[in-house]
C-alpha cells in the first residue's frame, strides 16, 4: 500500500484507536448499545490516514438514523 499524498510505502497497518475516545460506530447487543473498535492504517511519513475501518465482527446490529 502506498500513501496517496506523499507516495511513501512506510504505512503502519491496523493501529488500534482507543475506545475511551468514545467515537466509533454504535451497534446493539440485546438492550445495550456498544461502540465498535476502529482500526486505522496511516502513513508514518506524513501522518495521513490511508484506511479507516471497523475491526472485528461486521455482522452486528448497527445503529443508524
Ligand atoms: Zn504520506
Amino acid at each position: 500500500m502506498k500513501c496517496p499524498y506523499c507516495g511513501s510505502e512506510n504505512i503502519l497497518c491496523n493501529a488500534v484507536i482507543d475506545l475511551h475516545s468514545g467515537c466509533g460506530p454504535l451497534y446493539r447487543k440485546g438492550p445495550v448499545s456498544l461502540v465498535s473498535e476502529w482500526g486505522v492504517d496511516f502513513c508514518l511519513d506524513c501522518g495521513t490516514a490511508v484506511r479507516f475501518f471497523v475491526r472485528g465482527d461486521l455482522d452486528r446490529k448497527w445503529v443508524t438514523k
